[in-house]
């Protein structure tokens, strides 16, 4: 074989984080030999359907119009929250967060076509897609790899300068090397479907506000809406073509399916639960899957002349729409270090393991973040002092400073080593006191019609630089609040008691 035939970059996968490094790549130097295999026809839907802050940022920096302009614009988050005494949603409490216009607002994705419009785009940029193909095998030399591929009844090799894993969850590299590790910190699963003739959740929810109704980029049905539980949430994502993602995701130590089959327990779920079935009363959800152990990170995310993008990567968990977030920043990082390497053959491994580190480091922390994070999830006020912490913490060191300096966005949110013993300490009181608090009935009353919103947002430019410092105190207000409200109950439940006691 010579030289002709080599390619600078050949892609694992043509999926989302696939596109977005190649498009990245062949705007800034066009030309590139850059062969795509992807092994389905067509994209499915698939999760990963809701946009982050830096997703949002990344974006709508992108300069991919035609393609976002397809796809619904998300309005917000909202968690919602119940409790024996919730019947209907109008009754049930509120954490939310309306978009309110900014370069951070963003969008609700069909998987399926804004897969393939991003695949067409690097088409049209000049990636070679060879689909459907799938890469049966590799073997890795450095600046110098092998595919195989079978197309069809064909099979053949193709060789690369640079090779790149992304092939989602299959992770061709990390599972032939071994470097995948499950992270079984957390235990969780989740299961979904995609759903039709689910209700508009704002014309019945009773939530008159003005943060939502004159605020709000859009309709509140339009964000993604989260119905928390002891151990579990509950995702609904309204997409472009009027059908809703509707998926769990669970900590099986708290939530038990007592070995039911994970497809009937989903739907005896969503039909059984106080708020959900309320909103599917008439909806019919098709296309179900189930992953049975969400999170795992990897031991190593690069090689010269290898490199692991998206969830061939690493996955921790949901939560916070994090899938293409990571992607994103890991395409910045990787994209000018593989053109550096293509247009002056230099390898620096410097920069490499700076990038390694980095994104390793960041995934660990994801870990700390939603660890014992899910029994807390059935409290609307503890539950949303956390999720306050972390809104202050992401606009404080990501957000905002990514729109002050845009070169920033590509560091993912990691904890500091000040902030993450103070981190852990706060996480571990939530769920101390959420403890106590059931014990006492407190948690009951706040998850019955109590509507907080975060405030969280990207303010025009002259309140920035104190927009942080807002969103800390705003925190620090309603933990100080909550302990002393915990307090006096204390107070008011073991004092009668005491003199109880003493009288008798
Ligand atoms: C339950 C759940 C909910 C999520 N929700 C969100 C969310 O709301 N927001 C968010 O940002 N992220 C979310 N994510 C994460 C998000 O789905 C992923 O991070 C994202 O889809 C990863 O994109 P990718 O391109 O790496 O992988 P994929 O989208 O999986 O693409 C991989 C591609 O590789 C192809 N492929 C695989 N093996 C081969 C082979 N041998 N040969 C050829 N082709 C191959 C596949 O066909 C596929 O097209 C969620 C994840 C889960 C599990």
């Amino acid at each position: 074989m010579d030289n002709s035939s080599k390619y600078d970059i050949i892609t694992m996968g043509a999926g989302m984080a696939a596109s977005i490094l190649v498009i990245n790549i062949l705007r800034e130097r066009p030309g590139t030999r850059v062969a795509m295999i992807e092994q389905s026809t067509e994209f499915p839907k698939k999760v990963g359907e809701s946009f982050s802050d830096v997703t949002a940022i990344f974006f709508n920096r992108f300069d991919v119009d035609h393609i976002l302009k397809r796809q619904q614009r998300k309005t917000g988050l909202r968690f919602i929250f119940h409790d024996e005494a919730t019947k209907k949603i109008s009754d049930a409490s509120d954490y939310s967060s309306p978009s309110i216009l900014s370069e951070a607002n963003g969008f609700q994705v069909n998987r399926s076509t804004f897969d393939n419009d991003l695949l067409t785009y690097a088409q049209e940029l000049g990636a070679q897609v060879i689909r459907p193909a799938q890469v049966i095998d590799f073997n890795y030399s450095a600046f110098n790899s092998q595919v195989t591929v079978k197309t069809g009844e064909e099979i053949k090799t193709l060789r690369t300068t640079w090779l790149i894993d992304s092939s989602g969850r299959q992770g061709i590299v990390s599972k032939k090397w071994n470097w995948r590790q499950p992270a079984n910190q957390l235990m969780t699963a989740s299961s979904w479907a995609h759903f039709e003739n689910v209700k508009k959740i704002s014309s019945i929810d009773g939530h008159k506000s003005i943060h939502w109704d004159k605020w709000c980029i859009g309709d509140r049905h339009y964000a993604t809406t989260h119905f928390m539980g002891e151990g579990y949430w509950v995702w609904t994502i309204p997409l472009s073509d009027n059908t809703v993602s509707i998926g769990i995701v669970y900590d099986q130590r708290i939530l038990k399916t007592n070995g039911m089959h994970p497809k009937d327990f989903f739907f005896e779920f969503v039909k059984n639960h106080p708020s959900l079935s309320e909103l599917t009363s008439d909806a019919k959800g098709t296309g179900f899957k189930h992953y049975p152990h969400l999170p795992y990170t990897s031991r190593k995310y690069r090689e010269p002349g290898l490199a692991l993008i998206g969830d061939a990567a690493a996955f921790v968990d949901p939560l916070f729409s994090p899938g293409m977030e990571f992607n994103c920043q890991q395409s910045l990082w990787l994209a000018p270090l593989i053109l550096d390497h293509l247009k002056t053959g230099h390898y620096c491994e410097r920069s490499w393991s700076k990038y390694e580190k980095l994104f390793s480091q960041a995934f660990e922390d994801r870990i700390l973040l939603y660890e014992k994070r899910y029994a807390l999830m059935g409290d609307q006020e503890l539950y949303g002092l956390m999720t306050q912490l972390d809104f202050a913490g992401y606009y404080t060191f990501v957000i905002h400073p990514s729109v002050v300096f845009p070169k920033l966005l590509k560091y993912p949110a990691r904890f500091n080593p000040i902030i993450r013993p103070f981190y852990n300490w706060f996480r571990n009181r939530m769920l101390f006191l959420y403890w106590k608090r059931k014990e006492l009935g407190i948690s009951s009353k706040v998850n019955y019609r109590r509507k907080t919103f975060s405030f969280a947002r990207v303010p025009p430019r002259p309140y920035i630089y104190f927009y942080a410092q807002f969103l800390s105190l705003l925190w620090l207000t309603r933990y100080v609040r909550m302990e002393l409200a915990y307090l006096f109950h204390m107070v008011a439940f073991f004092v009668p008691r005491r003199i109880k006691n003493e009288a008798s």
